[in-house]
């Protein structure tokens, strides 16, 4: 994937340099954000900037050999990234600590996606924390922090890391698909400043067709007799119900922007006049916007998602009617 150095744009760039400046590098940090893909890519580069002799120029044979996952002072875990780390992998971990780095004077132990890990590799793991040879520094990535004991992030230096603008997601997005600059607008702003969100509906057939039917729900179902319809259209995508609903949210949070005259702040802009023209109040759109949110609460709680989607296009259009 291509990154267009975000890295250099990034806080931690700042934050590692003064570290390393005032000779006061952490043996760990933990870097907590939403953006899986993100992370692990800030963990790769915060390497480099170790590693390279002028801090992750992307050039150099150091940077080229951790880019490509071939350093032999680098070594990044889990191996399969959507499994989290066992004590096995802690004992392999452990014992490598201890063997000098061969390359250049740290050893650096990328452990993506921390959370995952058992509660007894994590335990393992503490007293390598706790004591750590000289050589090594640990980087952890977590979308999920309050999976991860306590007493590892009270050895580590916490680092939290913000979503990205919409205008490096769509660089990253035109840099990693086909999608012409006047297509992208959809996969942007859905993506909501998450590469790995990003990355998933790009590669997504039925991406757009959620979209559409999210924009349909909100301008177009305005009958209770077209319930039914909606419902089980809603509900024909199974799994992806949730998404379907950050899609509505995303809808009525550009209605509600379009007619409280903060036109600029409409992500869609090229439906505009539809929202404009919309026979939502603002006071009903505030409704059903705290609507949506509730319904998402339910599904989250494993509800009955026929009753969930089935009671928030009733009250949207009781809501909508009653506050016109
Ligand atoms: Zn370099």
């Amino acid at each position: 994937m291509e990154f267009c150095d975000l890295y250099s744009k990034s806080e931690l760039k700042n934050i590692v340099n003064n570290d390393i400046d005032k000779n006061m590098l952490n043996h760990a940090y933990l870097l907590c954000g939403q953006d899986e893909i993100y992370l692990s890519y800030l963990a790769k580069e915060f390497a480099k900037n170790i590693l390279c002799v002028s801090s992750g120029c992307g050039v150099c044979p150091a940077c080229i050999k951790i880019e490509k996952g071939v350093h032999s002072d680098v070594l990044v875990y889990p191996k399969d990234s959507s499994k989290g780390l066992v004590v096995d992998d802690i004992n392999e971990i452990v014992e490598n600590s201890y063997i000098y780095p061969l390359e250049g004077d740290k050893k650096i132990f990328i452990l993506n996606n921390f959370d995952l890990s058992t509660s007894q590799a994590q335990n393992k793991l503490l007293k390598t924390l706790e004591e750590p040879p000289k050589t090594c520094l640990f980087i952890l990535t977590t979308t999920n922090p309050s999976n991860i004991l306590n007493t590892i992030k009270s050895r580590s230096k916490s680092l939290s890391i913000p979503l990205l603008g919409s205008d490096d997601v769509q660089t990253f997005i035109l840099k990693n698909s086909s999608f012409k600059p006047k297509e992208v607008q959809p996969f942007v702003s859905s993506s909501q400043g998450n590469l790995t969100k990003a990355v998933k509906i790009i590669n997504d057939d039925n991406f757009l067709k959620i979209k559409d039917l999210a924009l349909n729900t909100v301008l177009k179902l305005t009958e209770s007799g077209e319930i039914l319809r909606y419902s089980s259209q809603i509900l024909g995508f199974k799994d992806r119900i949730k998404e379907i609903f950050d899609e509505l949210s995303l809808v009525f949070l550009d209605v509600m922007y379009a007619k409280t005259g903060l036109e600029d702040k409409v992500v869609n802009q090229s439906k505009l006049a539809e929202y404009k023209n919309s026979k939502y109040s603002v006071k009903a759109l505030k409704i059903i916007y705290s609507k949506v949110l509730e319904a998402q609460n339910k599904l989250d709680c494993n509800c009955n998602p026929t009753t969930v989607v089935d009671g928030f296009l009733i009250t949207m259009l009781e809501v909508k009617h009653k506050w016109k």
